[in-house]
């Protein structure tokens, strides 16, 4: 096994253009579930199914009583006169719930866009956030908090302490449109990003937001994957480190059952087609690419193991999101099959939502002790 090197400034290995397809007022087409009547944000953006269950492995237990992360900005209920006052846009959207609450319409994709905008400016200092008509909108909260996991994880290797700064380096494999993970990652932590995605109008929308907001250009590299089925090749250097890889890869097997997916949420928001003038129920379910891929969530992340069982010096841990219970023994079986080091699942839950992140590394704990050595320091 290779042994940690020196960080090297990454350089594109496919550059993205620098035109950029700006997609100005346009709305996304999905919405995340009531985040804050009584209940708290879940996230059900993807037309990922809510399940229940335990990990398998055991995870750190670092949540707090609403199921988000202890270092969460959004715990409680959202803050909307805070909100407001920074984003005064979103004052439109602002409903009062049963409970007297203050909240939004989460089918209304307009308004889950602007809640989006709203807190991504009030907690993260992202001012100038859009995202192309027909592109998923990214739930904040658990999209935060599979950032706050992965800083745990790298924590562990550094005496407790939360590495952070732009000498920390995270793949994001599927970067989408929102390019919500550098986002939130650079701000809470500055950590520096690479982001990949096959879809070229995605990386377009994410290099726009990079050069609307001041402070993103260095800290976040855009990276095209020309195939599909391919994760790490032609996107990363021989001689390439990445401290962590994270991931929230296309969940569905198939267009039909991502469209199934799509009604079903639709069903959950009780919202029906025909009270919407007949509304494909798919515009709601984000772009094909983004929900569905071969083999679904399982495929796409079996290929991931096996493409880092031949790189097992590409990240001191690689990492993706698992959204259904039932892929997770699969995804087991493929890492006991890689021989990989050691495995985690850690539990997000986030009001009825259940998901979690699975992590392994091939290292062992001398090497990522080394790791820290020759990176951290
Ligand atoms: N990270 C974003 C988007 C996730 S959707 C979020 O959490 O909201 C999944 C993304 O993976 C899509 O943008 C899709 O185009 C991309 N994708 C699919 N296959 C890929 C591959 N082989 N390499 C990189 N990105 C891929």
């Amino acid at each position: 096994m290779r042994r940690p090197k020196p960080s090297t400034a990454p350089t594109p290995v496919v550059a993205v253009p620098d035109a950029v397809a700006s997609a100005p007022g346009k709305k996304p087409t999905s919405a995340d579930k009531p985040a804050r009547g009584k209940k708290p944000a879940t996230s059900k953006v993807q037309g990922k199914k809510p399940t229940g269950g335990q990990p398998l492995a055991s995870g750190v237990n670092t949540q707090a009583k609403d199921g988000l992360h202890p270092r969460s900005r959004h715990h409680g209920q959202y803050d909307f006169a805070r909100l407001i006052a920074d984003s005064p846009a979103l004052a439109r959207f602002v409903i009062t719930t049963k409970y007297g609450n203050p909240s939004i319409d989460f089918a209304n994709p307009a308004a889950v866009k602007a809640l989006n905008q709203a807190l991504l400016r009030t907690h993260y200092g992202i001012s100038d956030w859009d995202i192309p008509v027909g592109y998923l909108c990214p739930p904040i909260p658990g999209r935060a908090d599979y950032l706050h996991h992965l800083a745990d994880l790298l924590a562990e290797v550094n005496d407790g302490k939360i590495p952070r700064g732009p000498k920390i380096s995270v793949l994001d494999v599927g970067v989408g449109a929102s390019a919500i993970y550098p986002l939130i990652g650079h701000r809470e932590y500055g950590w520096h990003f690479v982001g990949t995605d096959c879809d070229a109008d995605a990386l377009a929308s994410a290099q726009r937001i990079i050069k609307a907001n001041q402070g993103l250009g260095t800290a976040i590299t855009l990276r095209r994957q020309r195939s599909p089925q391919t994760l790490f090749a032609g996107v990363v250097q021989t001689d390439e480190h990445f401290d962590i890889s994270v991931c929230n890869p296309p969940f569905h097997a198939s267009a039909a059952e991502a469209a199934a997916g799509s009604t079903r949420k639709w069903h959950h928001l009780g919202k029906h087609a025909a009270a919407r003038g007949g509304t494909p129920v798919l515009n709601f379910g984000g772009k094909d690419g983004e929900l569905w891929c071969e083999g679904g969530e399982v495929g796409f992340i079996t290929r991931m193991i096996g493409e880092s069982r031949q790189t097992p010096g590409l990240c001191l841990w690689f990492t993706s999101l698992v959204s259904k219970e039932s892929s997770v023994p699969m995804i087991v079986r493929a890492l006991q099959a890689a021989h990989v080091r050691e495995r985690r699942v850690i539990d997000l839950s986030h009001g009825q939502k259940r998901s979690r992140i699975v992590a392994w590394t091939f290292l062992d704990e001398r090497q990522r002790r080394d790791w820290r050595g020759v990176r951290w320091q």
